[in-house]
């Protein structure tokens, strides 16, 4: 960590940090508009989708589902009766395949043991609940837990990946080598004293947006000088090839 950031939680208090995330994002929600994520047809699918995306482009996740949604298997009743071995065959596109067919075999054997195999059910759970047995099955870390709750079980989880680490880091609005509790409290706190009623929409459109930065201008080399958040970026910054 740089002398830098090792300043950066005494130099930027949480709550000025939570109010310029909170700008960020009304700035990318008015670029890009509203996002209607996640891109999924049923709950079922963003869960699916929400394993195979693990260090895998989306367009090879999107060959995957379309595997199994031809055969008929994008279904509770489908990946139950499969076996994993043939799984492994239709996710082949998203590499991985002999981790994730067992770990959505898994959560399908979880669903059925915990929760009469009903997502429904699932989503009725306290989602403190529901987020801790999520992060006891195999294969499932804060992030897709995190991601099932929110765009397949409609509960307020933030979710904290990639794009969202560099966001914040780049603007030193966290240090670079910050947990993803603390990114996630960061980025909750951007939407405190919105109505509980509100909040979800927020933090799906919210991760919706930081998506499109990310893919747009905010990669491994961010391209700042064409980015809609260079109005919060740090002068003293580096502009074009900075590293993560
Ligand atoms: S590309 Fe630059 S201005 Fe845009 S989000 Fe990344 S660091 Fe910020």
């Amino acid at each position: 960590m740089s002398s830098r950031q090792r300043k950066l939680s005494a130099s930027t208090p949480a709550g000025d940090a939570a109010s310029r995330l909170r700008a960020i994002y009304e700035r990318l929600v008015g670029t890009y508009g509203p996002q209607q994520w996640w891109p999924a047809k049923t709950p079922l699918e963003v869960v699916v989708g929400a394993y195979l995306t693990q260090n895998t482009a989306w367009t090879a996740v999107e060959k995957s589902l379309r595997n199994l949604e031809s055969q008929g298997l994008l279904s509770v009743v489908g990946l139950r009766a499969i076996s994993e071995e043939e799984l492994r065959v239709h996710i082949r596109p998203s590499g991985y395949m002999i981790r994730k067919a067992a770990a959505i075999k898994a959560f399908i054997a979880f669903l059925d043991r915990e929760y009469e195999g009903s997502l429904e059910k699932l989503a009725e759970e306290s989602p403190h609940i529901a987020r801790e047995r999520l992060l006891a099955l195999p294969g499932v870390g804060p992030e897709t837990a995190d991601a099932i709750l929110l765009y397949a079980l409609g509960q307020p989880a933030m979710v904290v990946d990639e794009y969202l680490r560099r966001v914040v880091t780049r603007h030193e609005l966290l240090p670079i080598a910050s947990k993803y509790s603390e990114v996630q409290r960061l980025a909750e706190g951007a939407f405190e004293g919105d109505p509980a009623a509100t909040r979800t929409q927020h933090y799906n459109e919210f991760h919706a947006v930081i998506v499109q930065v990310g893919k747009n201008h905010c990669g491994r080399v961010p391209k700042c000088e064409t980015c809609p958040l260079l109005f919060d970026l740090p002068a003293a910054l580096p502009r074009k090839g900075s590293a993560a």
